[in-house]
């Protein structure tokens, strides 16, 4: 027989270090379960949209089925480049400034991995989405959260930034609209973000992948189209929420011409290129589905005054997000900690939520619901957590 594997000779040092998503660990709880109503895993409910996913059938049925350009197909970041254009007023080229990637994921990866060096700080907000604190440390860097509140509905406070800002400061990763907390940033206070940013020559890595879904009349703002701001800022962004296309992998990054030959480097080396049907699908989302992103916008945003409603009655004050399909109630009422609050819902009404821990010690006290799910299984979720905030407050 063979000696076990030793980790601590073969596995690195800095993945070691790396602990495992919260939201993982959870997720095998739940997968061992049956009946659970979930609202955990943050994927739309809804199957990709039928012109999108035929146009990965006929992309197939034309042998569409070799390598792209690294970049990714032109006529892609054409499209891409067309799009940030006529939603958001950024200007692109897309011979040179986009790169299509594996998911915004792997986008983020790339700007970490082509621009910082060992003791360079980047500042994040926390509560944040799971991947950003370990991808800046495998980036070799040191992650910095900045704390968002509750009552200030999770907005990224300009004093807040300022306290984080040392000289070892590289960069700010900006995520609005915000996963797990739904806040969302609008212009007034992205101008004053963008003043730090320039005053302290910071880079902005602006994961803006929830920029479709937003509610009660906001428009997204892109941190990249306010003055001084395009040449000192990476856009993260993709198919994944905003299509349902989250199985596609499609996701692409805008930035300087320098920028994005770094990134192309990292990228040719380990990925080389996007999943060729994948980027002809987004063609066709990005072209042609602002009609479906519509409906699937008006009924995210008829699930959340639903939810926002049943969980502020039921004495877990959470304020109505205004973009993503979270919603990040205050849970300290029950006296539970948000994974004996998570674990004990999932045990005795089969509800699942995430534990507020999983996205940083600032999301302690709080639970990630997503209401990404059809309203008569969101109907009964509240029905089975309100039994279980009476039962644990009796
Ligand atoms: N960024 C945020 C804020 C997310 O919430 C997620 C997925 O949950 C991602 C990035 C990853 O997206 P993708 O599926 O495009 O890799």
């Amino acid at each position: 027989m063979n000696p076990a594997l030793d980790p601590a000779r073969f596995v690195a040092e800095h993945v070691k270090n790396i602990p495992r998503s919260g939201i993982r660990d959870f997720f095998e709880i739940v997968q061992s379960m049956s009946d659970v109503i979930s609202l955990g895993i943050g994927e739309p409910d809804y199957v990709t949209p039928w012109r999108i996913r035929e146009a990965a059938i006929f992309a197939l049925e034309k042998g569409r089925t070799g390598y792209t350009s690294n970049l990714g197909l032109p006529r892609l970041r054409q499209v891409i480049s067309r799009y940030l254009e006529r939603r958001y007023g950024l200007g692109y080229r897309p011979e040179a400034e986009i790169l299509v990637s594996v998911g915004v994921s792997e986008a983020l990866d790339l700007a970490l991995r082509a621009t910082l060096n060992p003791g360079d700080e980047v500042i994040y907000h926390e509560p944040s989405y799971v991947s950003y604190s370990p991808s800046i440390a495998l980036a070799g860097a040191t992650p910095v959260p900045v704390q968002t509140r509750a009552e200030d509905e999770f907005r990224l406070r300009v004093d807040a930034l300022r306290a984080g800002v040392t000289p070892r400061t590289k960069a700010l990763l900006l995520s609005f609209p915000t996963n797990p907390t739904g806040g969302v940033l609008e212009r007034d206070d992205l101008a004053a973000i963008a003043e730090v940013c320039c005053e302290h020559d910071l880079l902005v890595f602006a994961d803006e992948i929830y920029c479709e879904l937003v509610y009660d009349g906001v428009q997204h703002v892109s941190i990249a189209s306010l003055p001084g701001m395009r040449e000192r800022t990476v856009v993260l962004n993709g198919c994944s929420k905003s299509y349902a296309m989250t199985g596609f992998r499609v996701g692409y990054a805008c930035a300087p011409t320098p920028l994005i030959e770094a990134m192309m480097k990292v990228h040719q080396y380990a990925i080389m290129c996007a999943t060729n049907m994948s980027q002809e699908a987004a063609i066709e989302a990005l072209e042609n589905c602002d009609r479906e992103v519509a409906a699937m916008r008006a009924d995210y945003e008829r699930r959340r005054n639903y939810v926002v409603d049943r969980l502020n009655a039921m004495g877990l004050p959470c304020h109505a997000p205004k973009g993503t399909f979270y919603v990040f109630p205050d849970i300290t009422p029950t006296g539970l900690s948000s994974r004996d609050f998570s674990l004990q819902l999932l045990k005795t009404q089969k509800v699942a939520v995430v534990p507020g821990m999983a996205f940083g010690t600032n999301g302690e006290g709080f639970v990630r619901c997503c209401f990404a799910t059809g309203l008569e299984q969101l109907r009964e979720a509240m029905d089975r957590m309100e039994k279980f905030v009476r039962d644990t407050r009796a």
